[in-house]
């Protein structure tokens, strides 16, 4: 099922025309009624009639998220206040939050835009969607509603934390789809086997899941832990907030980008160069129909590849591989680089643990050191020589993780549900190197 049939199987020459005629309109736009992007295209000698192919758009410079906290808080809107019907600011799990605006119809544009996500999972107006995301600056939870109503399903808007009466609403109000951070399905799935509840047998059909890195393998945990399609959403708050590209039932590789209204790019984030399709890099958006807050090139920092293949589902929009980190969360350990995502995939991987793990990096003499915590299962202390399996378990990580990452790791496996939970984002690095 597709949401909007005509815009999302637009032959590729029809969509490229509407972006080229939508990225003259922005930058005409954002040249004169915001100071900075004047200053900067001025700076890089290009005036917006530079702009005649999508090539041109390589000529523009790029957005840091230091220029919007150069900006805080609304310096970088593109209409007066009187036309902004919302404010939002992200999360903030990198520094200083930054705070992003919507006029009315950037508002009607994300609905629609997540009721598209809602379909492409397969839903309809006559299901019940549990909306676990958080409500407030974050975008995750409002932008999630106005789509479920958008889409005329009913939506639960629990928010997220207090989750045994998640738990409850799951099993009393039968909501066909789950929407929450994808550690938090599992935090919600943990707690209800706790109770003694079969969340297998819950009316649960799909969850939409998104607002961090994740792995295939945890995809497949969720999967058997809640027996749903576990599905991946993206979206940041600076582009728009959630619905920026989503996973459809028929594929589930990989997220279609709405690429009518956000243009993708792959650089090489050293040195900004562009990067060919199917390249890791850096994504960079620029927003093809926002009003409040226009964006021109604006890096993300988040390292995925574009995939331009033709999906089985129909939809002609291109799609991005799962983010596998932040450049800015990337650890460097004694000059190897690592993305908590990494080490994730290798605890998944292994029988015994749970996919509780924290991060903890610290500086000793000079020297940098990793160290991994991880939750054993119940199940590891069943068996018979369990000293034994412990340790075979823990030599197995250290090796693992040397092998597929090139550093060496402490491992420390601690007792079930002993490490911090998530009701949101999790935070799974504690770098003590900064402190
Ligand atoms: P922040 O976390 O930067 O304060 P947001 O709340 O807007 O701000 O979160 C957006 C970020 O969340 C994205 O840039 C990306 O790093 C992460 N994110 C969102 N969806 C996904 C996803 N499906 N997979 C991986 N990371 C995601
Ligand atoms: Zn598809």
């Amino acid at each position: 099922m597709i949401f909007d049939e005509e815009f999302e199987t637009l032959p590729r020459e029809a969509l490229e025309a509407l972006q080229l005629k939508r990225l003259q309109q922005t930058v005409q736009r954002v040249y004169h009624t915001v100071g900075f992007y004047r200053r900067s295209f001025n700076d890089a000698d290009v005036t917006p009639d530079d702009i005649r192919t999508l090539g041109d758009l390589r000529r523009l410079p790029f957005t840091t998220k230091q220029d919007l906290r150069d900006n805080y808080p609304f310096g970088l809107f593109a209409v007066p206040m009187s036309s902004v019907v919302r404010l939002h600011a992200s999360s903030g799990t990198t520094g200083r939050a930054t705070v992003v605006g919507y006029t009315k119809r950037d508002i009607e544009i994300w609905s629609d835009l997540m009721a598209r996500c809602f379909v492409a999972a397969g839903l309809t107006k006559n299901d019940i969607i549990h909306n676990a995301y958080g409500y407030g600056l974050f975008t995750g939870g409002l932008g999630a509603h106005y789509g479920a109503e958008k889409l005329g399903a009913s939506v639960i808007p629990i928010s997220g934390g207090n989750t045994k009466r998640q738990i409850m609403i799951l099993q009393d109000f039968g909501p066909s789809a789950i929407c929450c951070t994808p550690s938090y399905a599992l935090n919600i799935a943990e707690q209800g086997q706790a109770m003694g509840i079969d969340m297998r047998s819950l009316k649960l059909r799909v969850g939409i899941f998104g607002a961090e890195p994740w792995s295939e393998e945890m995809r497949v945990q969720i999967e058997a832990a809640l027996n749903i399609q576990a599905l991946n959403i993206y979206g940041l708050s600076e582009v728009m907030g959630p619905g920026v590209a989503m996973e459809c039932l028929e594929g589930r590789e990989g997220m279609h980008i709405f690429e009518d209204f956000f243009i993708a790019e792959i650089i090489d984030p050293d040195t900004g160069a562009p990067m060919p399709h199917g390249a890791k890099g850096e994504l960079v958006f620029t927003t093809l129909s926002k009003e409040a807050f226009p964006l021109i090139r604006y890096r993300t920092r988040d390292i995925t590849s574009l995939i331009p293949a033709p999906c089985r589902c129909g939809r002609t929009l291109i799609r991005m591989d799962r983010v596998t980190g932040r450049s800015d969360d990337m650890l460097i350990i004694r000059g190897v680089n690592v993305f908590p995502s990494q080490i994730e995939a290798v605890l998944v991987g292994i029988e015994g643990l749970e996919p509780h793990y924290q991060i903890i990096v610290d500086r000793v003499n000079n020297l940098d050191t990793l160290e991994v915590q991880v939750e054993v299962n119940e199940k590891i202390f069943g068996g018979g020589d369990v000293i034994r399996v412990l340790q075979n378990t823990e030599k197995r990580i250290v090796k693992d993780i040397k092998d597929y990452l090139g550093v060496s790791a402490k491992v420390k496996l601690v007792e079930p549900k002993t490490l911090q939970r998530f009701e949101g984002k999790a935070s799974r690095v504690i770098d003590k190197r900064h402190i």
